[in-house]
């Protein structure tokens, strides 16, 4: 068993069974048996945090959409995919993934907060899911301490500050002492989903001489509000650097306004939006998903609108275990022989150099 956060009790305590989320008052009785059907197959959890933003008198609350399961994620694609990013064809030693050169994934534990109904891994995750045991967990520390080329720890899961502050702790010190590694990354929903888990204690556990950076994921401009800007500030005034990183959903913020709204959120919390994830294939989500040209129309309109710093780079992780690859819109087409054509915000197109090259 993982050594996981004390599970809250009470108040704070996720809504895990689709009859509490009936009783709370977030889905009609009708819909019970739909989400009793979801529910076997994939793991459900809302936590009070996130339960507590949801309109339920929405049909389209966008907070509702991400964490209350919907009969449609039994529906499977015949595009759709388990392991949609490849995860298992480059993974050495078990919780390991070594797809770039210099960075690895390390996944502790395969626990969430809440569990995202467009979740990529949504075949792993789960509570009490395949977590590392002390043994597995030294293996995977090994292999990162036995490859000198990484530079980098990537830390995800799951979510990995669900894990206990002295495992957590315990985590850093060991990827600490690897004087190879430079940077350490977690990516986690918790600072979102759970504020008050980003508590002093946690704060402590983080602290190292390297550089550890936190991308959060966040999906919509509602999920931050004070609880989370606190959260937010905690790790901030403690010299941690913050990412964000954001699904494009349709119907929670595929629209220019969701999205200015959300960077804009984002970057005056002091995150600065780093990746907008085109939808991966992970089987039943095929409702989330929008076309990449939507997705690049998108881009394209927040180019200009909105301060450079709440630009994130728009990417496809590539099925297959290929890698992300940025697909946002080209703003530059090569004219030949040298000259480029250069669209600027307003949809103008202008030609680099302006004056062709004297070629006598
Ligand atoms: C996404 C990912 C990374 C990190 O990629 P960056 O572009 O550095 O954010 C590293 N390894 C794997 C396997 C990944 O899927």
């Amino acid at each position: 068993m993982p050594d996981l956060a004390t599970l809250p009790t009470g108040s704070n305590r996720p809504l895990r069974h689709p009859d509490e989320l009936v009783r709370a008052g977030l889905v009609p009785p009708e819909r019970l048996a739909e989400l009793e059907r979801v529910a076997q197959r994939y793991a459900v959890a809302i936590t009070p945090a996130m339960a507590d933003l949801i309109d339920a008198a929405d049909p389209n609350d966008p907070i509702a959409r991400q964490f209350v399961p919907d009969g449609r994620e039994l529906d499977h694609g015949p595009e759709e995919l388990a392991d949609p990013i490849g995860d298992h064809s480059h993974s050495p030693v078990k919780g390991i993934v070594h797809r770039y050169p210099d960075r690895v994934l390390l996944k502790p534990s395969h626990a969430c907060p809440v569990y995202c109904r467009f979740c990529f891994r949504r075949e792993m995750v789960g509570p009490g899911g395949d977590a590392l045991d002390p043994a597995e967990f030294a293996r995977a520390i090994q292999y990162i301490s036995d490859h000198p080329e990484i530079w980098e720890v990537v830390i995800t899961g799951g979510d990995p500050l669900m894990l206990s502050s002295r495992r957590l702790q315990e985590l850093v010190a060991a990827l600490d002492a690897i004087p190879h590694v430079a940077v350490i990354r977690f990516h986690s929903r918790v600072p979102v989903v759970d504020p008050a888990r980003i508590d002093a204690k946690l704060v402590a556990a983080l602290a190292t001489d390297k550089a550890l950076w936190i991308a959060v994921h966040a999906n919509h401009a509602r999920e931050l509000g004070e609880p989370q800007a606190a959260a937010c500030r905690r790790l901030s005034h403690a010299g941690i650097p913050l990412l964000g990183q954001t699904v494009l959903l349709k119907g929670v913020n595929d629209d220019v306004g969701a999205l200015t709204d959300l960077f804009r959120r984002l970057v005056a919390l002091r995150i600065k939006p780093y990746y907008l994830h085109h939808g991966d294939l992970a089987p039943g989500t095929a409702q989330f998903r929008t076309s990449i040209d939507e997705g690049q129309a998108l881009m394209r309109a927040l180019r200009g609108a909105i301060s450079g710093l709440c630009q994130p780079t728009y990417v496809l992780d590539i099925p297959g275990g290929h890698g992300k690859a940025p697909i946002g819109p080209a703003f530059a087409m090569a004219e030949g022989q040298g000259r480029w054509l250069v669209s600027d915000f307003r949809g103008g197109s202008h030609l680099y150099p302006p004056v062709a090259p004297d070629n006598r």
